[in-house]
């Protein structure tokens, strides 16, 4: 198989690692794949020292945010092998969007075999712990200098690698949501089916409030009518209604296609579990809970799996869910996932590529 040229760091920042005291995304490996986007075509794909790199002050992305990433994770089996999760699902939406913010497509097969090559140069960094992992942030950013608004003519495109631990290191603790009634995450035509900065930024506001009123995310209802749910915080969401999920359709463009997401429904669909991909509003989850046939409520994402929500606040109104714990339904999708992970379970999906 191809190999890109290797520039080593000079000296390694493993020692300075606390294995004990991860955290999500505070610790970076020694290398990144790195590969470059000029003239018409996507080249040089290298693996360079992670470090301060010098950019100019009018690089675009600073100024309009024409940037797109991605978030997937690499496992340490108790054999010591090291594998990806859909790796190919995850560069495949990359691509979609780049599309969205008019970045070229990235060459997919020489985006995974970077991938696979700078995890394997950083194999020592992968935790062995359990739950733990090696995170992979891939992202493009626009690097033409300019500040005429207009799509950049150059982009670069970087993969970053951070050890993390447990998104939640107290276990599956259920999140209490504040349904935002004024904010929208997203708008029909706009980006929201597209990982990119934007969103966030647009997300961070809301969450403050909500964080101050003594909430963990937000709910996030669609932005004309304010009446459907679309997504939880940077997740997914997935009710369980009378033993049947519903979770929203993706047709409208403003809901962001989880790999978690669709894992649900496909490991759902095989235990006979139906799933219906549907609109649900606000008021029928409030209806159907006071019916007594709203029986769980979780997120779903690459950073914690499965994340069950235990309280839902709406006006002046609340609903408490399954007792404020996880449900069975959340925690059988948890153990399903992190069992073909981790390397428990059979794979008969075909979602495991091993690296080394
Ligand atoms: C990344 C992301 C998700 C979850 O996607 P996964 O592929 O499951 O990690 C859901 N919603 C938003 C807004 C996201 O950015």
């Amino acid at each position: 198989m191809e190999s890109f040229p290797v520039t080593r760091i000079a000296e390694s920042r493993k020692g300075q690692i606390d294995y004990n005291n991860l955290r999500f995304g505070v610790y970076f490996t020694d290398h990144i794949f790195v590969m470059d986007y000029s003239e018409g075509r996507w080249h040089s794909p290298r693996i360079e020292p992670n470090g301060p790199m010098a950019i100019s002050p009018a690089n675009m992305t600073f100024h309009y945010g024409q940037a797109v990433f991605e978030g997937q994770k690499a496992f340490r089996r108790p054999d010591g092998s090291i594998v990806l999760f859909r790796p190919d699902a995850h560069v495949a939406r990359l691509n979609r969007s780049c599309r969205a913010l008019c970045i070229p497509d990235v060459p997919e097969d020489t985006v995974l075999q970077g991938i696979r090559q700078v995890v394997e140069l950083e194999r020592e960094f992968v935790p062995s712990t359990r739950g733990h992992s090696l995170y992979i942030r891939p992202f493009v950013i626009a690097m033409d200098n300019l500040l005429g608004v207009q799509s950049s003519q150059s982009f670069r495109l970087i993969v970053l690698l951070s050890p993390v631990a447990n998104y939640y290191p107290e276990g599956l603790k259920p999140v209490r949501l504040h349904v935002a009634q004024h904010h929208s995450r997203a708008a029909r035509g706009g980006l929201g089916m597209a990982k990119t900065p934007a969103n966030y930024a647009a997300s961070l506001l809301p969450a403050k409030r909500a964080k101050e009123k003594g909430y963990t995310q937000v709910l996030w209802l669609d932005a004309t009518e304010h009446k459907y749910v679309e997504e939880v915080g940077t997740m997914n969401i997935f009710f369980k209604i009378n033993d049947e999920l519903y979770t929203p359709p993706l047709d409208g463009d403003t809901i962001l296609s989880g790999i978690t997401r669709m894992s649900v429904i496909e490991l759902c669909r095989s235990w006979g579990v139906p799933v219906h991909e549907q609109r649900v509003s606000i008021q029928r989850l409030f209806e159907s809970f006071q019916a007594g046939e709203l029986q769980e409520v979780f997120g779903t994402g690459t950073a914690a799996v499965v994340s069950p929500v235990g309280e839902i606040h709406y006006n002046n109104d609340s609903m408490s869910l399954n007792g404020e714990s996880i449900g069975p339904m959340a925690q059988r999708l948890y153990d399903a996932i992190t069992g073909i992970q981790y390397g428990d379970e059979a794979d008969p999906f075909g979602w495991i590529h091993p690296v080394c």
